[in-house]
């Protein structure tokens, strides 16, 4: 309640975005702070999933539309949902428990409960003029878990934010300021990719855009100023996917085909989410408890292949039907082991990683 008493609307008009943007300013490199430090972050009351920064005079604005909260909410509890029906469901294989045959109709019917509301819910979502407030999935929340889901918004909107805020780092948002070293930081890690040759097809701004994700990535992961750790890499991996996944499920842009649009489509971005987790961690050793970074960026891809496929079956003609759980896992475990056949001292405790 002190805390609370004792803020003020100098960062942000939101306390929450407050501590969000300080986290994200201790995350740059000192050189890159002073401006950082004139940044003011506006939640803003729209209905379009979407967040902008701009400049006015010499301060730098970030807008992060409430509906765009409010959505990864929902997919934050479908994410939920849907990693504890594949963990029950592999759990159950694994035990070769009777009659699963006969229940796997039933687990598909489970498995599919919240794309049906998410579905439902889109057109409300996509309605600009719209603020909608309610999360569909949220009356499933398993008891336990909501400090996880609330991780997971927090980390999206992190990252949301983090993109935005790269956007003024690397000078998109204003014209002829020097913002070399932002741009040296990014430039180094497409090189490192070796992605000089991709970047160069895209047009400026969904050139920009990529950049911004990736320098996004960078601060979230702490990855700017020596090797990052797990529990930052988790946050990066959790809020760039997540982020990404509910753009691209609400407003259907999982492929961008048009070489005028200005944001790239999912597949593309997400493609480089995935290089840069490799980059950062695919030669190091599993943690503690025999996880990694790689092994959670393979549920979440799990995640976006079953929300991408969703769409998919919905959009293209044909017999096919949307995937159900017998699919999901059986994409997760060939990921799984693909990762773990790389990641050094990751066989002997392969049996520890949480499906
Ligand atoms: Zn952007």
């Amino acid at each position: 309640m002190a805390r609370a008493l004792e803020w003020k609307p100098e960062r942000s008009n939101c306390p929450q975005l407050t501590i969000t943007i300080e986290h994200l300013i201790r995350s740059v490199p000192d050189e890159w702070r002073a401006l950082a430090n004139n940044l003011f972050v506006g939640r803003v009351l729209k209905g379009d999933l979407n967040a902008m920064a701009w400049t006015e005079r010499q301060a730098g604005v970030i807008e992060m539309n409430i509906q765009y909260t409010f959505t990864l909410s929902a997919y934050a509890a479908a994410y939920d949902e849907f990693f504890h029906n594949l963990k029950s469901f592999v759990g159950d294989v694994a035990a070769k428990r009777p009659g699963l045959e006969s229940m796997v109709h039933e687990l598909d019917k489970r498995f599919a409960e919240p794309w049906e509301q998410l579905d439902t819910a889109r057109s409300g979502w996509v309605d600009r003029r719209l603020l909608v407030v309610a999360n569909p999935v949220a009356a499933r929340w398993a008891k336990g878990r909501e400090s996880l889901h609330e991780d997971m918004v927090d980390a999206a909107e992190s990252f949301v934010i983090a993109h935005e805020l790269a956007h003024h780092l690397l000078g998109h948002t204003v014209s002829r300021r020097d913002k070399r070293k932002a741009k040296d930081a990014v430039d180094e890690v497409i090189e490192r990719l070796g992605l000089f040759y991709a970047m160069s097809q895209f047009n400026q701004s969904q050139r920009e855009e990529l950049q911004a994700d990736i320098l996004a990535y960078l601060i979230v992961a702490q990855a700017l100023e020596g090797a990052p750790q797990f529990s930052d890499l988790y946050r990066a991996v959790a809020g760039s996917t997540l982020a990404l996944v509910t753009h691209a499920h609400v407003t259907e842009s999982w492929v961008e085909l048009d070489s005028a649009a200005t944001h790239p489509g999912f597949t593309t971005r997400f493609n480089m989410v995935h290089k840069l987790t490799e980059m950062l961690c695919s030669d190091r050793p599993t943690g503690d408890q025999g996880d990694h970074p790689m092994a959670f960026l393979s549920q979440l891809s799990t995640f976006a292949a079953v929300a991408l496929n969703r769409w998919a079956s919905q959009t293209f003609s044909g017999p096919q039907k949307p995937v159900g759980v017998l699919h999901a896992a059986d994409h997760l475990l060939r990921l799984m082991n693909e990762v773990h056949g790389r990641i050094p001292q990751a066989r002997a405790s392969i049996r520890q990683v949480d499906v």
